[in-house]
């Protein structure tokens, strides 16, 4: 199985290792054609982007495309993170109208000024207990559903890594708004047991190796194992049977 893309990347500007022109020279040593740069985002505890750093990645991406030995094409995306139940999001508006790509996910270390409206949000999930887990999936699945609604959402990146959702409902959405469901190489054993209902719901896929490190970049050898394992059609994965294809954002207004 060829894989032409990986939508999922991190680079120092984050908690990557790796500077943004390694991570592209090991992208294209894995034989791809096209990547995405998304590093953690704002409100990222110790590694947060900051407009001075995503202007600079903004620069080198296009600087790259003037060296004759870096023939790839770079999205230039962030992993945007899901703040709070209400589904808000930590992506400054001036920045949303440059992304090609926004992903969206749930990450627990967040910076603390997040901590005191969302603190409990953010521990509860992934440690739960049975009475409250049912509880916590009913309030994620409000808060993705809810981000799908306000935000121009490309990617909702490893589903059910920590907080866990309603898939179908979230798989509803997501056909309904045009959001990929990412398979994540990293996180494919909290997908796998609802890659069923995925499939079902005709929703469309995207691959990302959600690399730190170079070796790291273009590696799918879990996402392929379970592609095969459940004959996935691969004409629905952006990076495998397709392009993929992200929102304009480019006249993205803040409702308010
Ligand atoms: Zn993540
Ligand atoms: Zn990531």
């Amino acid at each position: 199985m060829e894989i032409f893309g990986d939508y999922h990347i991190h680079t120092t500007a984050s908690d990557g290792m790796a500077s943004l022109v390694d991570q592209t020279k090991s992208a294209i040593s894995a034989g791809l054609k096209e990547i995405a740069v998304t590093d953690h985002s704002w409100n990222t505890l110790l590694s947060s982007m900051s407009h001075h750093k995503f202007d600079r990645q903004t620069e080198a991406i296009s600087m790259m495309h003037y060296v004759d030995d870096m023939d790839i094409k770079i999205y230039h995306g962030i992993e945007g993170n899901l703040l709070n139940r209400n589904g808000d999001m930590d992506i400054p508006d001036d920045i949303m109208p440059k992304l090609d790509l926004l992903a969206c996910g749930f990450h627990r270390f967040l910076e603390a000024t997040c901590w005191d409206k969302n603190m409990k949000y953010l521990l509860i999930n992934g440690f739960a207990g049975k009475k409250a887990r049912e509880k916590m999936i009913a309030i994620n699945t409000w808060a993705f559903l809810s981000a799908m609604e306000r935000y121009p959402i490309d990617v909702l990146v490893h589903l059910q890594h920590r907080a866990l959702v309603d898939i179908k409902a979230i798989c509803e959405k997501a056909r309904e708004k045009d959001v990929y469901i990412e398979l994540n190489e990293k996180h494919i054993k909290q997908i796998e047991p609802c890659i069923g209902d995925i499939i079902e719901s005709g929703v469309k896929l995207i691959v990302g190796s959600d690399a730190h490190t170079t070796g790291t970049v273009g590696k799918f050898i879990n996402t392929i194992a379970l592609i095969e394992k459940y004959n996935i059609p691969t004409d629905r994965i952006a990076g495998i049977g397709c392009e993929p294809k992200f929102k304009d954002k480019s006249n993205y207004k803040v409702e308010k």
